[in-house]
């Protein structure tokens, strides 16, 4: 059992580091480059991909893609999974997330971008969660005043534009393939989940060779596409990231059919 201690030893004191909430996924990967955080913080929370998830990451680290560090993984800290929807959608998850990230430091970067739709992503729930972490870590008994930024400086970036950032602040496209993010859990992705997808639009519309086989089965063919393909027209599913997505189905029907021509 800890020692209890009525008058506590010390102080809880500043960290003064920015702590970026690490998946693995591309947009982590591109945010280390881009957002140079002191800490690389992931944390499974239970879901049935992760045990893929965090052996990739280890990965990324082996292979030097990422500085392993920086990198913090906390495992058996938070169990979400009884929560977790049949949509893989997990409520709440991203302020835990934050929640712990404060644990160490005061800049709490999300890797969030623009298309991204949760309220738990966006600009009203950092302001939130940077309110209730300075009111939390005010001066106090048993700590010094902590202030805090919670912050998502991609918010407004499409995945394709990062990519472009990335590439111009001397990102290597390999790493971006290097990333992993497929819901499925296996270690090829799967090519048809929502963040195979996204990652497939935003390689195909920055011109990045996806190797075949990479995704076991063509994004641009997902055929949850088709349902949401009338809203994508109008501009009203993810915003900006419509065009993209739109591009990305043209230049794939292009090269596919340019390929039957070739006979190749
Ligand atoms: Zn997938």
């Amino acid at each position: 059992m800890k020692e209890l201690n009525v008058i506590t030893k010390g102080k809880e004191t500043r960290k003064d580091k920015s702590v970026l909430l690490f998946s693995g996924g591309m947009d982590s990967v591109m945010f280390d480059l881009l957002l140079k955080p002191d800490v690389l913080l992931y944390a499974p929370t239970g879901s049935n991909y992760e045990t893929i998830e965090t052996a990739k990451i280890k990965q990324l680290a082996d292979d030097n893609i990422i500085d392993g560090d920086k990198l913090i993984i906390m495992e058996d800290t938070i169990n979400l999974a009884p929560f977790e929807r049949d949509d893989l959608i997990v409520p709440n998850r991203n302020a835990y997330l934050v929640l712990l990230a404060s644990h160490f430091g005061e800049t709490i970067y999300l890797g969030s971008v623009y298309g991204d739709r949760s309220f738990d992503k966006d600009k009203t729930f950092y302001q939130l969660m940077e309110n209730l972490l300075n009111h939390m870590w005010s001066e106090q008994h048993w700590t010094e005043e902590r202030k805090f930024n919670v912050t998502s400086p991609y918010k407004d970036t499409t995945k394709t534009e990062l990519i472009k950032q990335y590439v111009a602040a001397g990102g290597k496209t390999q790493h971006i393939l290097d990333s992993y993010s497929c819901y499925r859990g296996e270690p090829i992705a799967c090519g048809h989940c929502k963040p195979c997808v996204r990652k497939a639009v935003a390689l195909i519309c920055n011109d990045v060779h996806v190797p075949k086989g990479y995704f076991e089965l063509p994004p641009m063919e997902a055929p949850w596409i088709d349902a949401v393909l009338p809203a994508m027209q109008c501009g009203e599913y993810r915003g900006r990231e419509d065009a993209e997505f739109i591009e990305a189905l043209w230049k794939y029907t292009d090269d596919k059919h340019a390929a039957l021509h070739s006979g190749s």
